[in-house]
């Protein structure tokens, strides 16, 4: 693949509006605010909205993560990072969420609580919550405009009387500074509590739909729910009502992904967020160590009276 030698692979002309875009989006939280999407060297729905994000915001000497589905190793990362990586002289790339500046991310935010000076860019395949009930995107501006969700609020009330609960589980409708409601991505239920004032920066890019909206530093962001039916996260309680934990790193507190198990056809658990996993696993390492040392120095003292 060829590549232009200019950094950060867009024009600056490019890069400048989509910065404007994302100032817009800033300062009317929840805005779906129109730009006019680039065509990149990958198809559209490949993550190409938050792409341009980055590569517009992204400056020289700054570290970049890229995951999706919580793993930094899934073939759409591994790819955008290298595209990141060639176009983009000067970045350094880490898999660490701790160490980012900038973290790109499709359908996951990551478990470790993200800081004011980190920046969260989440990839977007449908920007607009009204979809589901308003085919016209005129009709559907209007209705953000008044803040009229009534439509999308029968359509989960219809949820509780079909199935006694709300079905959805990714992409859930958030209302964002008391008036927007956004499609938050297709996060999971469990990472929506975390765009609540979040310190960090979100940023969402549909490429395809060709808009960027935002949820600002410590801002009210709220899933929208009834007063008798609470918003609720997945539970991974197991039948005898104990959380079930990560088999790798036994976190009990962490979002988890199911798989079968292809010897024994049970279901085992695994932290999504494999950052996360990781670091669990070093700092029980380290901790089991620490009480080797002091163990030892402990025998040697029993043992000099
Ligand atoms: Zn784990």
């Amino acid at each position: 693949m060829t590549v232009s030698n200019h950094f950060g692979f867009l024009d600056e002309y490019a890069k400048k509006e989509i910065r404007r875009t994302t100032l817009k989006a800033i300062a009317i939280p929840g805005y779906q605010v129109p730009y006019s999407s680039r065509e990149m060297p990958m198809g559209r729905g490949f993550g190409t909205g938050g792409l341009q994000l980055t590569l517009s915001l992204l400056g020289k000497g700054e570290t970049l993560k890229v995951i999706d589905q919580g793993s930094d190793d899934s073939v759409n990362a591994v790819n955008l990072r290298n595209f990141i990586e060639m176009t983009c002289s000067g970045v350094d790339t880490t898999t660490s969420t701790s160490e980012a500046d900038v973290i790109q991310s499709r359908h996951r935010i990551p478990e470790k609580d993200l800081r004011e000076d980190q920046l969260l860019i989440l990839q977007v395949p449908y920007p607009d919550p009204l979809i589901i009930v308003e085919a016209s995107e005129n009709k559907r501006k209007t209705l953000h405009g008044e803040a009229d969700y009534s439509r999308l609020l029968v359509k989960l009330y219809e949820d509780i009387v079909k199935y006694d609960e709300i079905t959805i589980s990714h992409r859930y409708p958030t209302r964002i500074n008391d008036h927007y409601v956004i499609d938050p991505s297709p996060i999971p239920r469990w990472d929506v509590p975390k765009l609540h004032q979040s310190p960090a920066l979100v940023l969402l890019g549909a490429g395809r739909e060709k808009k960027i909206y935002a949820v600002p530093p410590y801002t009210k962001a709220e899933p929208l729910a009834f007063e008798d039916v609470p918003f609720r996260v997945e539970n991974f309680t197991n039948k005898k009502g104990q959380r079930r934990s990560c088999q790798r790193c036994h976190c009990t507190t962490s979002f988890l992904d199911e798989f079968v198990d292809s010897k024994s056809g049970e279901k085992i658990y695994q932290c999504s967020d494999s950052d996360w996993c990781n670091e669990q696993i070093a700092n029980r390492t380290a901790m089991s160590d620490i009480e080797s040392i002091s163990n030892t120095i402990e025998s040697v003292e029993v043992a000099n009276g």
